[in-house]
């Protein structure tokens, strides 16, 4: 129906399904959203898009966003200990553990992690990009700091592997009872990997 009587609209729904993380029922909700907007701020909105494409890299070292010059406002501050590499996934976990105000080091940006079901492997994501760091010498201590999840922990033990032989650190971050939280109400996958990685009282 969509197709003979409105064709315009079919193509922004199709545009929109092919946007990753909308949930199907959304679709249709955001195409109205967009539909009750003003001309002026539907192109504000998309002048910004274009913009941000246009004026926003990767860090040809580590992967994180920046925009200006050659690499990230991280990589380029001379008060980082360029020593310490923590590995995440993505840049909104860069954005977590930056938040956390406890870590001075470097980092580096998956891109994601290795899931075999959904076609993800390693030349998807930047694990070459970090061997070819570390084997330039330049890095001491490797953090991993991926997700508690199988594709996490699987993107953490391959790199670990590759990186086998090599004279550097290699952490992870440990996982355990969140401040606050009571062991009445903590999931049993956290509470069994609290138990597991336990430390000496
Ligand atoms: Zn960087």
């Amino acid at each position: 129906m969509l197709k003979d009587r409105l064709p315009t609209l079919q193509k922004l729904i199709l545009q929109l399904q092919s946007v990753p993380y909308l949930a199907t029922k959304n679709v249709y909700r955001v195409a109205l959203h967009f539909l009750e907007k003003d001309e002026q701020s539907l192109d504000a909105f998309c002048k910004v898009l274009l913009e941000a494409k246009k004026n926003i890299r990767q860090c040809a070292l580590c992967f994180n966003w920046h925009e200006g010059g050659q690499s990230c406002s991280i990589c380029a501050d001379g008060s980082r200990n360029k020593g310490i590499v923590c590995v995440v996934e993505t840049w909104h976990d860069l954005l977590a553990m930056e938040k956390s105000g406890g870590y001075d080091g470097v980092y580096h940006v998956l891109g994601g992690s290795l899931c075999p079901l959904e076609g993800i492997g390693p030349e998807d994501l930047t694990i070459e990009q970090l061997i070819t760091r570390v084997t330039s010498g330049a890095v001491q201590e490797i953090i991993f700091a991926t997700n508690p999840t199988p594709e996490g922990e699987a993107s953490a033990s391959f790199i670990a592997s590759k990186l086998k032989g090599m004279s550097i650190k290699i952490s992870k971050l440990a996982s355990g009872v969140p401040i606050g939280s009571t062991i009445e109400y903590m999931d049993r996958v956290t509470l069994y990997k609290a138990l597991c990685g336990r430390r000496p009282f």
